[in-house]
């Protein structure tokens, strides 16, 4: 279905965006990935799916590596067809205590980079009248929780960032909308696992419960996989009409 098409995931060398990337690969995109960490393994998982993958390791807090990036994947594939705006970090504790450094970095990856990402990939979309750009806000972009304030600060502003993209191209071919997740156990909630089971002296798995029963009625975590499928099927045709909707995948988290 995305034969001849470029899709640029940032934040996918792990994770929630690797999910994405790959099961864009899947349906014949091109792929450049973006992120920290082991590069060299998420390429070999792309290029297996026998999809090009490219690489640039922008850090998605600095608007000229942004640039430097989508200067990179026009010159490698064309120009990007499909934007995936997934970079995130997490910092936990009370507004009280928040250090304002991490404050200051997650809005910057968390919200801004989108918005460098969308201004830089949207000329293209336009002259091409074809475009899909997936903003990865959260059930915190709708909802929020106790010692997430710049997360939740930054996924709300994900979400409508997402509604006026979706409305200033709203009669054209190119479409804006945000996946919400619940919990997805990758490194960025383990760590929250973990945290937990220091503080209560409980198992793994038992913190994972704990994690789970705050919040999810389905008491199971959503998948990178599945993920991976709603982003394929903002990209499908049936969904040339889906515009800025913030779609929760959240067990019932936001249901209740
Ligand atoms: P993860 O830690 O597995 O992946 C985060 C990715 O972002 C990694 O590739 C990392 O290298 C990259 N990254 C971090 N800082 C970066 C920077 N400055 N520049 C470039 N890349 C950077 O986390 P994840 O859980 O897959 O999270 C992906 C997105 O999904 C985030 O926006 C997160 O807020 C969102 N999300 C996650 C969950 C969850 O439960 N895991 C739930 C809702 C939303």
């Amino acid at each position: 279905m995305l034969a001849n098409k470029t899709a640029l995931v940032t934040g996918s060398t792990s994770g929630i965006g690797l999910g994405i990337a790959k099961a864009l690969a899947r349906q014949g995109a091109n792929i450049v990935l973006n992120g920290f960490g082991d590069v060299e393994g998420p390429k070999a998982e792309i290029a297996a799916l026998r999809a090009k993958v490219a690489y640039h390791g922008a850090d998605m807090s600095k608007p000229e590596e942004i640039e430097a990036m989508m200067a990179f994947a026009a010159a490698e594939f064309g120009q990007v067809d499909i934007l995936v705006n997934n970079a995130g970090i997490q910092h936990v504790a009370r507004i009280e205590n928040f250090p304002v450094d991490r404050w200051d970095a997650i809005i910057a990856i968390n919200l801004t980079s989108a918005f460098h990402a969308t201004r830089l990939a949207l000329p293209a979309m336009q002259a091409a009248n074809w475009g899909r750009i997936i903003n990865v806000a959260s059930v915190h972009g709708l909802v929020g929780s106790a010692e997430k304030s710049a997360y939740v600060a930054a996924k709300h502003g994900v979400v409508g960032l997402t509604k006026v993209t979706a409305l200033e191209n709203a009669t054209s071919g190119v479409t804006c909308n945000a996946i919400c997740p619940g919990w997805v156990l990758t490194p960025l909630v383990q760590k929250q696992v973990d945290a937990k089971a220091a503080a209560l002296g409980v198992s793994n798995d038992d913190a994972k419960k704990l994690l789970l029963g705050e919040k999810e009625p389905s008491m199971q975590f959503t998948t990178p996989e599945e993920l991976g499928e709603l982003a394929v099927f903002f990209c499908s045709p049936a969904a040339a009409n889906v515009r800025g909707v913030a779609w929760n995948m959240d067990g019932g988290w936001v249901a209740q």
